[in-house]
């Protein structure tokens, strides 16, 4: 048995069979278990933020391994401390944190925040976007704005009324002085890749101020130097009351933030919280190094390169290109997302196949121009071979 087979026994179907089996990493570069090699585009959904084998993240999590791997929050340890100022700085407002494991814990600590507020208010129900996403366990799912993924696992504990994303007048309408709070991504990310128009958190952040609901964030696949800026909503000049964030502060290893802003940051009591592997010192370490050693002018230079270079692009296949920095969705006439990444499998390129039209490309913060060029040049005929 080949070891796609020796999955498909072993584990749960929930995942499918994936294509390729990885093997190792090097940058912006990944070689599968037979030795080919890929220029990856996807990093890991967004989240191998210094590519792979970054010697400042080998370094920082050998050190942090092989000095004190876990403490569990009955005691404290240097890195955590250190990685929550660091946020705390660059988000430049006074805020409290809690450190998770993944993303959608970080959103079931918004969440269980948020039910204080409510309790606290004697408010009702939730807000949130249709098609957005923010993560598969009970709490994060019932926020999450895809029946297909959602509604088997209901009902759930708290009401949430569902508008259309980018739609002031829509949520102006749903939110009302009942609301707890509005939860919303700064840019769809699994719903593919859509900006909302100019304008439309500043209008969330006005709509939750006159009624008193609460703005929460999920940068979990924004933040984090991936539009070229720190956080999304510091290009939106908007502060929400909480924000989650996860895929890239880790840079590969597993951990979570949900951040309170003013009074949201001490709703939590003693007690009212926790998790055992929250904030580990080894993720901690990693979360460190990256916020380290991320160059966001890199980043908004590169992503440019990769804009213009695909806008510049004419083939019958190609729709647009939508998104912000190094976070784009290349959008196809025809529902041939799946043929583009196989194609561009084929041809050495690990891209997402996101929506039928929608293709996923999210590369390492620290890609090359030239790796950029690289891409660039292959892409029609990927696109052409897809086609066929
Ligand atoms: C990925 C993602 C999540 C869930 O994160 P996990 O680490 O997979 O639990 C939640 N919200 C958004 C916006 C995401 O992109």
């Amino acid at each position: 048995m080949d070891l796609f087979q020796r999955f498909e026994k072993a584990f749960m179907p929930n995942y499918g069979v994936p294509p390729v089996a990885l093997a190792r990493g090097e940058g912006s570069r990944v070689w599968d278990v037979a030795g080919k090699e890929y220029l990856d585009f996807i990093a890991g959904i967004a989240t191998s933020s210094l590519g792979h084998a970054h010697p400042a993240l080998v370094e920082a999590v050998s050190k942090q391994v092989s000095t004190i791997a876990h403490t569990s929050n009955l005691f404290l340890h240097e890195p955590e401390v250190l990685l929550t100022e660091k946020l705390l700085d660059l988000l430049n407002a006074p805020a409290k944190v809690f450190l998770a494991n993944s993303g959608t814990e970080a959103n079931e600590a918004a969440y269980k925040l948020a039910v204080k507020y409510g309790r606290r208010e004697g408010r009702s129900y939730f807000v949130a976007a249709e098609n957005g996403f923010h993560g598969r366990t009970i709490g994060a799912l019932s926020l999450t704005g895809k029946p297909a993924i959602r509604d088997q696992f209901g009902p759930f504990p708290i009401d949430v009324r569902f508008v259309p994303y980018g739609d002031a007048d829509a949520l102006k309408e749903a939110v009302t002085g009942d609301c707890i709070a509005v939860f919303l991504e700064p840019t769809q990310g699994e719903a593919g890749v859509v900006p909302p128009p100019e304008g439309y958190f500043e209008a969330a952040r006005e709509i939750c101020d006159s009624t008193g609901a609460l703005l929460v964030a999920d940068e979990i696949q924004a933040a984090i130097g991936r539009t070229g800026h720190w956080f999304a909503h510091q290009a939106d000049g908007v502060t929400p009351d909480i924000l989650t964030l996860a895929k890239g502060l880790g840079g590969g290893l597993p951990i979570g933030a949900c951040v309170g802003f003013g009074d949201a940051g001490t709703l939590f009591e003693k007690g009212d919280h926790g998790s055992t592997f929250g904030g580990n010192p080894v993720s901690c370490a990693a979360a460190l190094a990256v916020l380290d050693n991320l160059d966001l002018d890199h980043v908004k230079s590169v992503s440019a390169r990769l804009r213009g270079g695909l806008e510049a692009i004419g083939h019958p296949l190609l729709k647009g290109v939508r998104g912000r920095g190094l976070w784009l969705a290349t959008v196809l006439t025809e529902p041939r997302s799946a043929e583009v990444q196989r194609a561009a499998a084929d041809a050495g390129f690990l891209v997402n196949a996101l929506q039928p039209d929608a293709v996923r490309l999210a590369p390492p913060l620290i890609v090359t121009a030239g790796e950029v060029d690289a891409f660039v040049t292959a892409f029609p005929r990927i696109l052409e071979e897809a086609s066929k």
